[in-house]
């Protein structure tokens, strides 16, 4: 595990929002470079960076590949423990350590959670069954169309969302954000988000749901490829959007220093230097990690407590 830490980093409602009932929805954008989408003209996604939490310097610093990275982000654990390390997924742990929704559905299975995927491997092999309901399509726009079908027919709690075109684009044209048709993509991706978002704000009961919206990626690439240690490789950005979470954008301030390794308390690099650049949980002291600490992402929601409740380690340390 090299010499990383996690750290969680819970979203607490504010009392305000706190008899609302909890929704939350992940974006996944494959293979999707934080540079790139930094220059990308992204409307939708800017709306939801405006209102959360943002940071382009993430990184997933284990295996870049869709296979191990989307198991980290969907189990939360790395690939030395979901045993997933590239895209044939003999093996696995899931069964030590399952998908999200298995935490979900096991605490309450009332709860109605679904995954509507691009790349199929992920609801074929990752959450397999543990969700209510799992859809693969053929194409970007179809999981848009479908998400919002499902947004508007269902009273979903938890959904997961799978993007594969700008991972497509990557690989037919490079990586990288000098590249047109790999921006195109991106702003593609944007233009299916929008109508999400409608969809939810469109909900009958909208007023008295509060939405948690994570939008984040597992890779990024470097020419034509991915599944490589470099820096373009590794780092990924990571968006936790909503009514309720405090709006910060977190960036790392230290040059980065190769290899990107996250050194909690060490010198080497990839620390937050205090100003003004942590996560603090309003209301509850416990959870104040302080302003030195890497963190990954591990949302529990717990109607009975009150917190925002989706459960899930994110794979993406900060820089
Ligand atoms: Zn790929």
């Amino acid at each position: 595990m090299k010499n990383t830490f996690f750290l969680l980093f819970y979203f607490f409602s504010l009392c305000a929002y706190s008899q609302l009932d909890k929704k939350v929805l992940i974006i996944g954008i494959d293979g999707c470079r934080p540079d790139a989408l930094n220059i990308a003209s992204t409307p939708s996604i800017d709306l939801l960076i405006g209102n959360g939490v943002f940071s382009s310097d993430a990184l997933n610093d284990d295996i870049t590949i869709s296979g191990p990275g989307w198991s980290a982000i969907i189990c939360g654990v790395w690939s030395d423990k979901h045993l997933v390390t590239n895209n044939n997924f003999d093996g696995n742990n899931y069964e030590e350590y399952p998908s999200i929704f298995q935490y979900i559905e096991s605490f309450n299975s009332d709860l109605n959670t679904a995954s509507i995927c691009h790349w199929a491997p992920i609801n074929d092999y990752i959450v397999d069954d543990t969700a209510d309901f799992t859809l693969n399509v053929s194409n970007d726009s179809a999981v848009s169309s479908e998400a919002i079908d499902y947004i508007t027919e269902n009273d979903v709690d938890v959904l997961f969302l799978h993007f594969d075109d700008v991972d497509y684009a990557g690989h037919a044209y490079g990586f990288s954000p000098e590249v047109d048709e790999y921006i195109d993509a991106i702003e593609g991706v944007d233009l299916l988000i929008g109508p999400i978002m409608t969809s939810i704000e469109n909900r009958p009961n909208y007023d008295n749901e509060d939405w948690l919206i994570i939008v984040s990626t597992d890779h990024g690439g470097k020419n034509i490829s991915h599944g490589g240690s470099s820096l373009e490789e590794e780092n990924v950005f990571f968006i936790a959007s909503g009514n309720s979470v405090e709006t910060e954008v977190i960036e790392k301030e230290i040059i980065i220093v190769a290899p990107p390794f996250n050194c909690l308390a060490e010198n080497l690099e990839l620390q937050f230097d205090g100003d003004n650049d942590y996560v603090s949980i309003e209301q509850n002291p416990l959870f104040d990690f302080g302003e030195n600490r890497d963190f990954t992402i591990h949302l529990i929601k717990n109607k009975l407590i009150n917190l925002i409740f989706v459960h899930i380690f994110v794979q993406n340390y900060l820089l």
